[in-house]
């Protein structure tokens, strides 16, 4: 079944990427893979998949014990800074920073087990209530003040566009986080490198690829429904 998911995923990504003038090696597929055992992510792996995003520390931690070494794991869900510790040393990629005291926690660790750590700033571009993220107000100045701190690279944006039933209902979401990560590119800030945009998943990633996606996080359209919410 994964299988034949990825094959569809691979030539959806082929389409939106030829529809909008982009290349297919500028969209880079997250195998969401939380929830889901080992033995899903091994039959991922073995059929190629090298990025998986997970979104709870202990999860992360346990898979990261049990799996190959070449992959590269990516935090996608809300991080608390006592937990930070944990993974800093291990995650290629912090996808949700959305505070300078978090920012400010990574940067402590890293600093501490001598790593340098990648990480995208998490926008609620939609304004949603019930998310995290910066509002889009306050992004530019977040990404500013953060990439003060040391041991810690910025490469881009993250968001999660709202639940809809029409997927083209979040292109104006995505073009806003597009538009935002090129006004920080024009901005010219140290030690900033915008380089992706963290969007789209199984409900909506060839609109965000359309939009200038260069991650899209995809779960449920890889593994199937997950069997409990994952909150
Ligand atoms: C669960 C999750 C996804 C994947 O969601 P699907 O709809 O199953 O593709 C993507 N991004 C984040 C942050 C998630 O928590």
């Amino acid at each position: 079944m994964i299988r034949d998911n990825l094959r569809k995923i691979e030539s959806d990504i082929a389409s939106a990427c030829s529809e909008s003038g982009r290349n297919r090696e500028d969209v880079k597929l997250i195998a969401v893979s939380k929830t889901k055992p080992v033995s899903a992510l091994q039959e991922a792996y073995d059929l190629g998949i090298r990025d998986f995003g997970e979104n709870k520390v202990q999860e992360l931690l346990d898979k990261y014990e049990q799996m190959p070494g070449d992959i590269r794991w990516h935090m996608i869900g809300h991080l608390q800074r006592n937990k930070v510790k944990y993974i800093v040393d291990k995650v290629y990629m912090i996808h949700s920073v959305d505070s300078y005291r978090l920012a400010e926690e990574i940067s402590r660790e890293a600093v501490k087990k001598n790593v340098n750590v990648s990480v995208l700033i998490e926008v609620n571009v939609a304004g949603e209530e019930s998310k995290f993220g910066a509002s889009a107000e306050e992004t530019v100045s977040l990404v500013e003040d953060i990439a003060k701190l040391p041991n810690l690279t910025i490469r881009g944006l993250m968001t999660i566009a709202p639940y809809v039933e029409n997927s083209e209902e979040n292109r104006l979401y995505f073009a806003k986080l597009r538009q935002i990560y090129v006004d920080i590119i024009h901005k010219n800030i140290d030690n900033v490198f915008m380089e992706e945009l963290s969007m789209g998943m199984t409900g909506d990633y060839e609109v965000a690829i359309t939009e200038g996606a260069t991650y899209i996080r995809v779960g449920t359209g890889i593994f199937g429904e997950r069997q409990y919410p994952a909150v």
